[in-house]
């Protein structure tokens, strides 16, 4: 692999990795350009390897919309709406639990729950349908809310935003999600998401949240108007706020979706773009354990060459998904954990079962000729809901 490197344009970077040294953001910019996408692949590769071993991992979870209602108009944005649109939706807090429950059968471990900026519903909804779903099954993992919502929850509550956070983490809630950092730059976050809160503020409520001993994951949405080097400025706040904190479990990039929006991008970002992106993301946030090949935007078999540019997760079964369908993504909408199990087999890497914040619960043999099924169990290590 390293011959591989070794006549490659990156051969000065790889030199400086060689000898520890963190890399800058010219540096990354470089990364970005270059022509030798397979290079750079096996450079990612090596870089997760030291890292996370062989190992890729998947989670077994499920996704609730609680409603698209929202009081601003991204303009990248196809999931939310007005009041007056036919198509707006809000789900009861006995609607959510029924969702739950159905996919307990499943095997979840986590609900993974976010929803537009709501403009009528009180504070009390929020906690209570923590409470709600916690009182299920306690063992179910919450992993809620943008930074963006977090913000709004604590305008509702009229409250700052450490307190907000302590009282939905009181009422149930374990990880924030990533959602909401779109891209950073403020020139083109402007021209992506008018009004939405700026990139200091989203920084700010996961500093706060990982203040209070949370854990949380952060996004990047890329491919529409930004440039490499805006790409690299959001990855250096984000490197920025774990040197600080710690406090970030994974780093999942979005690839871009061009349909039923206002930006004039016609196309998702390309295959090679994508592996780009993973690649230099992996090599870049040096202090981050996990990078995510998002499948819902990637695509499945995308997503599985991910594992050889720099990710080690695949995220999760997910189930319903609204918010990359609404503007065009083609995946499916849920996966099977053996579907995802023979995704990482096939990529040549060992499947594990992770739960929310990263940590084993069950390991796969990696026996490809397994590929079709589920295989052997290696080991348990977490704990997994089965059933109820
Ligand atoms: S991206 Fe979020 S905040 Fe922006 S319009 Fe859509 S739902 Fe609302």
């Amino acid at each position: 692999m390293l011959s591989l490197l070794d006549h490659s344009e990156l051969a000065p970077i790889v030199d400086r990795i060689d000898r520890g040294e963190r890399l800058g953001e010219e540096d990354a910019v470089r990364l970005f350009a270059t022509r030798d996408l397979n290079a750079l692949g096996a450079l990612a590769d090596r870089a997760n390897r030291r890292r996370n071993g062989m190992r890729a991992s998947y989670i077994v979870n499920r996704y609730i919309n609680y409603s698209n209602y929202c009081i601003l108009s991204c303009q990248f944005c196809a999931f939310s709406r007005k009041r007056r649109d036919a198509d707006g939706f809000e789900l009861s807090i006995d609607q959510m639990v029924e969702k739950a429950r159905q996919a307990l059968s499943l095997g979840i471990t986590e609900l993974h729950i976010v929803g537009g900026l709501h403009p009528s519903l009180p504070f009390s909804h929020y906690t209570g349908f923590l409470r709600a779903l916690k009182a299920l099954d306690s063992r179910l993992q919450l992993k809620c809310f943008t930074a963006i919502e977090i913000l709004h929850l604590a305008w509702l509550a009229k409250k700052s935003v450490r307190d907000t956070l302590q009282e939905l983490k009181d009422a149930g809630l374990e990880s924030l999600t990533g959602g909401g950092a779109e891209i950073f730059r403020k020139e083109i976050r402007q021209k992506i998401a008018r009004g939405k809160e700026s990139a200091e503020e989203y920084l700010d409520v996961h500093r706060t949240w990982h203040g209070l001993g949370g854990r949380s994951t952060c996004t990047m949405l890329y491919g529409h108007l930004e440039s490499h080097a805006d790409r690299v400025h959001h990855l250096s706040l984000l490197r920025g706020l774990q040197d600080e904190t710690g406090g970030f479990t994974g780093f999942i990039p979005l690839p871009y979706q061009p349909e039923n929006n206002g930006i004039p991008v016609r196309h998702a970002p390309t295959g090679a773009e994508q592996l780009r992106t993973l690649a230099v993301a992996r090599l870049f946030l040096d202090n981050f354990d996990h990078v995510t090949a998002y499948w819902i935007g990637m695509g499945m078999k995308l997503a599985q060459i991910g594992l050889s540019y720099g990710a080690d997760d695949l995220h999760g079964t997910i189930v319903e998904e609204h918010i990359f369908h609404m503007a065009g993504a083609q995946s499916p909408q849920l996966q099977t954990e053996q579907a995802l199990v023979r995704a990482i087999r096939e990529a040549g890497r060992t499947p594990v079962q992770r739960n929310t914040f990263y940590e084993p619960i069950r390991t796969w043999d990696s026996d490809p000729s397994q590929a079709s099924g589920q295989g052997r169990l290696v080991s348990e290590t977490g704990q997994a809901i089965s059933g109820t």
